[in-house]
């Protein structure tokens, strides 16, 4: 069974979730599907089909304006939440151990947290690739987290949105990292998606490459055009 995820970012409505549910539905694909959509269109999933956010809170509750506890997502009927996407780094500065602490608050609130863990080009360019992915599972993973609560999601953020992929080459070695971290940490359960400029042209053969247990897909998860292909290449 492998993981297709989407990322909708700031984008869709509950009527196009609907109606690429049911699309999804008609598959009776073995493989899961996560939908991280916006806050407005969180609800329950159904036992393919899981609804997720794109980040929640590290706090409670409080006086936090613009922001959602995993209690109030988990409220929906949600069960899953992305944590640490490159963007949310970016834009909020969260560090690996802010990373963690919206994760642990996920996992209090059964909600399954995608941390996603990724260089970016310049640390890639200076050699850092690999201790900027072991760091990042190191310590975006946390205290409360036990085997198959999580799901790491491996994003090079030089690749998100801009149309290019990383070779097979370098996917593998970053899953490698990743999956022999996880292995130090005392974690054999834990699946490992890969994610930036997943298309259906590229979509069955990073799946089927070692250590990838499935895909986390932003632009292309928006259409069912080019989402229900993507579903389908997962072998
Ligand atoms: C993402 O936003 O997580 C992502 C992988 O985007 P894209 O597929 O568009 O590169």
């Amino acid at each position: 069974m492998k993981i297709i995820a989407g990322n909708w970012k700031m984008n869709g409505n509950s009527e196009i979730l609907d109606d690429m549910i049911s699309a999804i539905d008609e598959l009776h694909t073995e493989n899961r599907v996560i939908l991280c959509v916006s806050y407005t269109m969180l609800q329950g999933g159904n036992a393919t089909v899981m609804i997720g956010a794109q980040n929640i809170s590290k706090y409670d509750s409080g006086a936090h304006t613009g922001e959602i506890s995993g209690a109030m997502v988990a409220a929906t009927g949600a069960n899953a939440t992305l944590v640490g996407h490159s963007e949310c780094r970016e834009s909020l500065g969260d560090k690996n151990s802010d990373v963690a602490l919206r994760a642990q608050k996920a996992i209090e609130n059964d909600l399954l947290p995608i941390i996603c863990v990724g260089e970016t080009a310049a640390e890639r360019d200076i050699g850092l690739t690999h201790k900027i992915i072991e760091n990042g599972v190191r310590e975006s993973v946390p205290e409360n987290a036990s085997d198959g609560t999580f799901i790491i999601a491996y994003e090079p953020r030089w690749a998100i949105g801009a149309g290019i992929t990383p070779t097979y080459e370098q996917i593998k070695e970053a899953h490698k990292i990743i999956r022999e971290t996880l292995q130090d940490m005392g974690f054999d359960e834990i699946p490992i998606l890969y994610g930036a400029s997943v298309t259906s042209d590229n979509s069955g053969e990073i799946m089927s490459l070692e250590n990838v247990d499935g895909v986390l897909v932003g632009g292309a998860s928006l259409k069912k055009d080019d989402f229900i292909p993507i579903i389908k290449s997962a072998k």
